[in-house]
């Protein structure tokens, strides 16, 4: 994700230790897959949905439970872990005050079921009989989710429908079984394993669909009923996120056989913002290796801060001011390689995909220089950024928590939230770039992508692909994760 947060550069917008093992599907038997047949009604401002999930278990330890998140829970009035922060607000809430929530109205294929978790956005399914590591179980939910009006992830939107984080996914299963984990208005709690997804998608004809994968219209039994319904199968993706528009326009790019798509209802220069897409699409498959999806779609939409990710989909805001758009989109996209194809633990451990994607922003700039911005002033921001976070802290707490691998509910904020994530990321892995060299650097990053794509990698993991570079970083990454650095 990108927020909306100024910085030294006013041209751009720069933006608890893991004790499990990492869980990796390794062939297509291990990942999970959902079906999920929703239909949007305007009227009521709500999903209804039913919902088939094949989930594998590949943790270590038998399961008596399957457990999901209800992320769409978190827009409730009286949640605990509240989507967006006082600050944003206003912005967020253009109506005012909005309220949404996600009902389960059905299940199949389990004993019993509850809403649970810390603030009810869990829901634990009790199976017959323990599923052992290495078996499969089918289970069917039905469900309905109440849109917020609000200019977030999910909600209806001033122009839009942003339906992102909308259905119960499978709880994040490491090798000691599920780890739950509360919503964050600081970052994206979100953590999720590969799956394949089937989704039938119902919506007024007067919609225009954004998706990441191709949505192939149906041939429609009822045609005079006024919907239009649509079929998306997207395989190896950790989400499925879709924008509904009513006047929404598309225009397209080819990038090395990948169709890129701009869907816009406000933007003036389009064909820019296609280009950075294009263009950032193309630099990083070169500089990291091969984009994974057929498609790549970025979206205009409302949302509160700059944008955000999801697998072969970005949402960009329609606020956005032009100056800003390119970095959020060469940020949303940098966002394919660093969690949607090579995911981690954005809860525990949120530097390792924003650090990265911020830094990965940095090498795109320094490339092209028609943007006007050098890769020695983006890391200057950061670090001037970053410092004077630290000065301000210190002074007002007499201590600071540097570290950087913590849960999202750690931070006191955005503004600290944004410093450790982002700007202490980026400097980490400009002083691994000066240790090393640009060449071995990139080598890592190569070797990261290709290791860990379709898994979620461990911090020292990541910090594990610099290993052959000739240097031993192990100190170097510890030292800024463990807030040991001084900068
Ligand atoms: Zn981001």
């Amino acid at each position: 994700m990108q927020k909306f947060i100024s910085c030294a550069l006013a041209l751009f917008v720069l933006s608890t230790t893991l004790t499990v093992a990492a869980c990796a599907p390794e062939s297509k038997n291990d990942r999970g897959m959902y079906a999920i047949n929703m239909e949007y009604c305007p009227e009521t401002g709500k999903i209804v949905a039913e919902m088939t999930a094949e989930v594998a278990n590949t943790s270590k330890v038998a399961l008596e439970q399957l457990k999901f998140q209800l992320w769409a829970n978190a827009y409730r009035a009286d949640a605990k872990y509240k989507p967006v922060s006082e600050t944003f607000e206003s912005s967020a809430y253009y109506n005012g005050a909005s309220y949404g929530e996600m009902k389960i109205t059905g299940v199949s294929g389990a004993q019993s079921f509850e809403v649970c978790g810390e603030d009810e956005n869990i829901l634990s399914l009790a199976l017959a009989s323990p599923l052992a590591p290495g078996e499969r179980a089918s289970v069917q939910i039905c469900f309905e989710v109440q849109l917020a009006e609000i200019n977030h992830r999910l909600g209806i939107t001033a122009n839009t429908v942003n339906l992102g984080n909308f259905y119960p996914v499978l709880c994040h299963l490491a090798s000691d079984g599920f780890h739950e984990y509360v919503y964050s208005s600081s970052g994206d709690p979100f953590v999720s394993e590969i799956a394949d997804y089937d989704v039938t998608l119902t919506v007024p004809e007067k919609y225009v669909v954004a998706s990441g994968y191709a949505a192939e219209e149906l041939a429609d039994a009822n045609a005079d009923d006024g919907k239009r319904a649509y079929h998306v199968s997207a395989e190896g993706v950790r989400d499925v996120a879709f924008v509904l528009g009513e006047s929404m326009e598309c225009i397209t790019a080819e990038v090395q056989g990948i169709e890129i798509a701009y869907y816009y209802y406000g933007d003036t220069a389009p064909e820019e913002t296609l280009a950075h897409a294009a263009e950032s699409l193309a630099f990083f498959s070169e500089s990291f290796g091969g984009y994974a999806y057929p498609r790549y779609t970025v979206v205009e939409t409302d949302f509160v801060y700059g944008g955000m990710e999801y697998p072969a989909l970005c949402m960009i805001s329609s606020g956005l001011h032009e100056s800003e758009r390119p970095a959020v989109v060469v940020h949303e996209t940098a966002h394919q390689w660093w969690y949607a194809m090579v995911g981690s633990n954005q809860f525990e451990s949120a530097w390792q995909d924003e650090g990265l994607a911020e830094y990965s922003s940095a090498l795109y700039f320094e490339k092209h220089p028609d943007y006007g911005i050098s890769y020695h002033d983006f890391i200057e921001a950061s670090e001037r950024s970053y410092r004077a976070f630290f000065s301000v802290r210190s002074q007002v707490a007499g201590e600071v928590n540097t570290s950087m691998n913590r849960p999202l509910t750690s931070y006191s904020g955005d503004y600290e939230y944004r410093n450790i994530a982002y700007d202490k990321g980026v400097i980490l892995f400009d002083r691994v770039r000066e240790t090393i060299g640009e060449r071995k650097l990139l080598r890592a990053l190569k070797r990261y992508a290709s290791e860990y794509s379709g898994k979620i990698a461990l911090p020292s993991q990541l910090a594990g692909c610099f290993a052959g570079a000739g240097v031993n970083l192990a100190g170097l990454f510890e030292s800024f994760t463990e807030g040991k650095a001084v900068i």
